[in-house]
């Protein structure tokens, strides 16, 4: 599942590429969008905004049309000027927004709705999203108050739960515990407001600095191998995240993993740098 900060980035080249851009012509092979473009044509309308809520994309048009996406597992959004070669196959292809200078094309995209601003408001896991770990001013408080509200969820879990902080998938999930000190498999219960506040702001930093880092594409949160190796691995640049059985780039105890939350995502610690329990006393 793409994470929160490759949807906060598609959605902020979308947003320069497109805001005030004309929509020339609209293609898609998704039935219900194509019922609502007779209805009420996107042709000829301005794109108003992109922008990024938690997992999902919203493109704004005027006169209170909004396309929602959500990318799951295997969808994409490119821009592509007129003409050139597609870097996906075109049976992959669902909606095209055609304007004079470029054409932004979704692939892929497993959910796909038009809202006004109003059905927007009422729909279902969107409206319920915690607060976004990216937004310019993220709650930190009421993300909190939302785990605590979960007080038996592994916090392995909560993290990835989009009600209640949005933007964490599962690469961010193990590397944000990690970078807290936090064993993933606690309970919230078990955890103080100062670990819980700890998480949150440590993912919204690992979240943020990849959004800044325009040079990679792939999630970096481990930097330590970046001046001796050119052109890091993507192995090289995380702390536990797929690297059980390998040294924790900290303590070199052996990184862990096993299978965590209703999708069973594994999940990688280390048992050292993240002890089951806290001691807070030897802390
Ligand atoms: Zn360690």
């Amino acid at each position: 599942m793409p994470e929160g900060d490759t949807i906060f980035r598609t959605a902020r080249t979308l947003h320069r590429a497109l805001t005030g851009q004309r929509i020339t012509r609209f293609e898609t092979v998704l039935p219900h969008l194509a019922r609502v473009d007779v209805d009420s044509p996107v042709v000829g309308r301005t794109v108003e905004s992109v922008e990024a809520s938690g997992k999902w994309l919203l493109v704004r048009f005027s006169s209170d049309l909004i396309l929602l996406t959500h990318m799951l597992m295997s969808g994409s959004w490119h821009i592509y000027r007129p003409g050139e070669r597609w870097q996906r196959a075109r049976i992959h292809m669902r909606i095209v927004l055609h304007t004079e200078p470029i054409l932004a094309v979704a692939f892929n995209v497993q959910v796909a709705e038009f809202h006004s601003a109003t059905s927007l408001e009422r729909r279902p896991g969107l409206s319920s999203l915690g607060p976004s770990l990216l937004a310019s001013e993220f709650d930190g408080p009421e993300a909190v108050a939302r785990l605590r509200a979960h007080p038996h969820l592994e916090i392995g879990t909560a993290l990835m739960t989009q009600s209640l902080l949005a933007g964490v998938g599962n690469v961010y999930k193990s590397e944000v515990c990690f970078a807290a000190g936090v064993h993933p498999f606690r309970v919230v219960r078990s955890l103080s407001d100062a670990e819980l506040t700890l998480l949150a702001n440590t993912a919204r930093q690992l979240l943020q600095a990849n959004v800044a880092d325009l040079a990679n594409d792939s999630i970096v949160t481990y930097r330590g191998f970046r001046r001796t190796i050119g052109r890091s691995n993507p192995e090289e640049r995380l702390w536990v995240y797929d690297r059980a059985g390998q040294a924790c780039r900290r303590c070199a105890t052996p990184v862990e993993s096993y299978r965590q939350g209703p999708d069973a995502r594994t999940t990688y610690w280390c048992p050292r740098c993240q002890p089951a329990q806290a001691f807070a006393a030897a802390r």
